[in-house]
């Protein structure tokens, strides 16, 4: 009997055209209120269903119920102006966004994923994985009128996302993870401060710890930027070595289609690596040859029982469509690769 690798999916799906609008980073609701409650969980039980279908060894709630994966917890924020939004460059400027406001010390009105977890971990058996924005993603999605200064921001929201870790974990979630598409861009910061702030908004945790590191969602803004960056990615060359020596027990990373050098994994010794296999800057699907392949150059640098195989980030901009080949695709792939390989 052969077995497969374990697959996940980064975090984002596409919302169904009956909750928000489609093909779209920021998309807005269709409806408002219970209605919208309710949409969410509907569309949230679509994709746990269509994971499961796929044969996915690790399910999420591909993020249904926020607009946006950091403004979806800015939500349930104290101390943020939502009225008073204003434009920023983020990422470095690579691109422009309306952005809310810290204008007061950061304090958690409540729980901010509660309804979506209990959810899913009512409606699935498997390994329950849920995401959250990590610290520096989010001080660099928000504008500071308060603290001025990044780091203390970064360490007073992971306080906030520590707080909400722990009760994810009471509500049954299994692995949870912080994206921080931001360790690509300020690397030295992220190797310097940006861990220390993910350890903290770590700190006490009995689930599995992930933090998924990318490139950014296929929207244009991230395409040009990447034709930017030369035939070598070496982003994570600065970062990972930091994470090697914290308490995260995972890591995500871009690896197909991308130009980062496979052998960087390497750095990630004695941590679960889950290795992107899908591109999401593509309506491509991916063939179980392609991701077969992908899954054995990551072996030359990765330990078979510590590989994961996952989609390069989230799959939320795409079709519907796509979105569902790609992850029977991902499943398929990786059965091929244990058939090869375990
Ligand atoms: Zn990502």
């Amino acid at each position: 009997m052969s077995t497969a690798f374990p697959t996940a999916i980064a975090g984002s799906l596409p919302k169904p055209a009956w909750l928000a609008e489609t093909n779209k980073l920021w998309p807005q609701w269709k409806s408002q209120g219970d209605e919208l409650s309710q949409a969410k969980l509907d569309a949230t039980l679509l994709w746990i269903k269509a994971q499961e279908d796929a044969g996915l060894s690790v399910i999420g709630d591909g993020e249904q119920s926020r607009q946006h994966f950091v403004h979806g917890f800015l939500e349930k924020v104290e101390g943020i102006d939502f009225a008073n939004k204003v434009e920023m460059g983020i990422r470095n400027d690579r691109y422009k966004a309306m952005v809310p406001q810290v204008i007061a010390p950061l304090k958690l009105k409540g729980r901010v994923h509660a309804a979506e977890a209990q959810f899913c971990r009512a409606h699935t058996n498997r390994q329950l994985k849920f995401t959250l924005p990590g610290p520096m993603t989010m001080v660099d999605t928000v504008a500071d009128r308060f603290y001025g200064d990044r780091v203390k921001m970064a360490f007073a929201f992971a306080e906030l996302l520590n707080q909400e870790a722990k009760a994810l974990q009471a509500d049954g979630v299994d692995i949870i993870q912080f994206d921080e598409p931001a360790f690509n861009v300020y690397m030295a910061e992220a190797a310097d401060w940006g861990v220390k702030a993910l350890e903290i908004a770590c700190a006490g945790l009995t689930a599995k710890k992930a933090v998924h590191i990318c490139y950014g969602y296929g929207i244009e803004a991230n395409n040009q930027w990447k034709a930017t960056l030369g035939e070598e990615w070496r982003q994570y060359s600065q970062v990972f070595p930091a994470l090697a020596k914290s308490s995260i027990d995972q890591v995500s990373l871009e690896c197909f289609h991308s130009h980062v050098p496979p052998e960087l994994m390497k750095l990630l010794d004695g941590k679960e690596v889950m290795v992107g296999v899908i591109d999401v800057a593509s309506s491509e699907i991916e063939t179980p040859e392609q991701i077969a392949e992908t899954i054995g150059q990551a072996l030359q640098f990765v330990r078979k029982d510590k590989l994961i195989a996952c989609t390069n980030c989230g799959l939320a901009p795409m079709s519907r469509e796509v979105a569902m080949q790609k992850l029977q695709a991902l499943a398929e792939g990786a059965k091929l690769a244990g058939s090869r390989f375990l």
